[in-house]
């Protein structure tokens, strides 16, 4: 590597970029990436990284893929750009293909990212419900601890600290209820927490009025929110019927989960039987190559968007939404996803990890240990009785030290201290046994010689 180059670099991203999620900090310059390969990248001093939350949990199938990136070229040198107001073939084939995926009966929204494909759900949800005769129907329920997005709906249904402290107050009509955690159960019986938990949906929507709820939005797992997740699918089936009861459309946000990271291609699919209203999907749709978001709907929804004797259709539109690129790169993606059994393998794997990553909850400062397919948090507290969060900065000298021996972890995202006390793993789907082995001994070795 250059060392001048790599100064300039460090002095140009200090003096012009705006970090995501950073402080200004001209002693502590964020660390530049240079290339990647697998589930590893180098940095700009040269120093290699096992990447283990994929990116942000997008990389699913890591670095290196090159026939998705001759997808994407063989796409742009065809057909660089055409809007979705028309149409066009890979947009057309990933449509069909996510429908076939979901089971069949859907169609789908493209969009350009997570957040994106949320607001689209939202605003598809509203006018179906003006549409059919409902048009109180405008309130959303999302969960707590839940991340959907950054946009301002989207943030509206996040129910995360940073939303209250910094960019209150968000859009009208959002509200939320407890998600079911039985580590920290909102309710008297954490036995019956998943059972307590979609209860209060339904009082909530009964108190708010079932005249006036449009939608329920869940991750089927809270992922980015600290790996949080019901103690049986039978949480989901209730959500569903309660739902189905008030006709209040179940939007599942698949962001993170979909398209294999749990272990099953869609993370709702673990619960049988349940069919979603509408299904959101980004980052792993096209393993992070490019930026493409998906808001597959049920066709009975769509339905009401079809009557041309009023104005009925979907005035939403984006002008990179369904890139021809990003739908050839996710074909690709999913066609790598099925040919090499991806989420089987995700299956197989999970099992052997969780194994050695549990054997930590003998350690004073690991609270639970938890799983969902390679999605995998450690809740730490500073005493297990109490279960006091770990302070910020524990958290920030296991990351360093994991750092320090070649290993990237995160963390949960919110911004009140007694909130973030999750790290955070997340391995690109197509990890090497060896890597993800050196990601259980590093995690292991850190958290057991740590002093708080
Ligand atoms: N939903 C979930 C569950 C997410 O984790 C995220 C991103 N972290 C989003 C939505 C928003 O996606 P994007 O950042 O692509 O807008």
């Amino acid at each position: 590597h250059d060392k001048m180059k790599e100064d300039q670099l460090a002095k140009q991203d200090l003096d012009h970029l705006w970090h995501a999620m950073h402080k200004y900090n001209p002693d502590a310059p964020p660390m530049i990436a240079a290339h990647g390969q697998g589930a590893w990248f180098t940095d700009t001093e040269g120093n290699e990284y096992m990447d283990g939350v994929s990116g942000l949990w997008c990389l699913n199938l890591g670095h290196g893929q090159t026939e998705i990136t001759e997808a994407a070229k063989k796409q742009m040198d065809t057909l660089a750009y055409f809007p979705l107001t028309f149409s066009h073939q890979p947009a057309i084939e990933l449509a069909t293909k996510l429908s076939e995926l979901l089971g069949g009966g859907y169609r789908t929204f493209f969009s350009n990212g997570g957040s994106d494909a949320n607001e689209t759900a939202f605003k598809i949800a509203r006018q179906y419900h003006k549409q059919t005769g409902n048009p109180d129907k405008y309130k959303f329920i999302s969960r707590y601890r839940a991340y959907h997005g950054t946009t301002m709906g989207a943030m509206s249904a996040t129910a995360q600290a940073q939303r209250r402290v910094k960019y209150d107050p968000g859009v009208p009509g959002f509200m939320h209820v407890p998600p079911p955690y039985a580590y920290r159960s909102t309710f008297e019986n954490p036995e019956k927490d998943d059972e307590m938990a979609a209860n209060f949906l339904e009082q909530i929507i009964i108190w708010e009025g079932e005249d006036t709820v449009a939608g329920f939005i869940m991750e089927p797992y809270i992922s980015g929110g600290g790996v949080i997740k019901p103690q049986s699918d039978h949480y989901l089936k209730r959500v569903r019927e309660i739902c189905d009861k008030y006709n209040v459309l179940l939007i599942i946000d698949e962001v993170v989960s979909g398209l294999g990271r749990t272990g099953q291609l869609f993370g709702y699919m673990h619960a049988d039987g349940v069919q979603p209203d509408m299904v959101t999907m980004a980052k792993g749709l096209t393993s992070g190559y490019l930026p493409l978001g998906a808001t597959s709907i049920k066709n009975e929804i769509y339905e009401a968007f079809k009557n041309d004797s009023g104005d009925h259709h979907f005035r939403h539109v984006s002008t990179y939404g369904g890139h021809p690129a990003a739908c050839a790169v996710a074909l690709k993606n999913i066609e790598i996803l099925e040919r090499e059994n991806i989420v089987g393998r995700v299956a197989r794997l999970e099992q052997k990890i969780l194994t050695q990553l549990k054997e930590l909850e003998y350690n004073p400062y690991v609270g639970e240990v938890r799983d969902i397919g390679f999605l995998y948090g450690i809740e730490l507290v500073r005493d297990k009785t109490t279960k006091e969060p770990v302070s910020d900065a524990y958290l920030g000298s296991i990351l360093g030290a994991c750092k320090e021996r070649g290993l990237i972890l995160g963390k949960n995202g919110d911004t009140v201290p007694q909130l973030a006390n999750v790290l955070i793993i997340a391995p690109p789907l197509t990890s090497t046994e060896d890597d993800l082995q050196f990601l259980v001994d590093t995690v292991k070795e850190v958290l057991n010689s740590s002093q708080y």
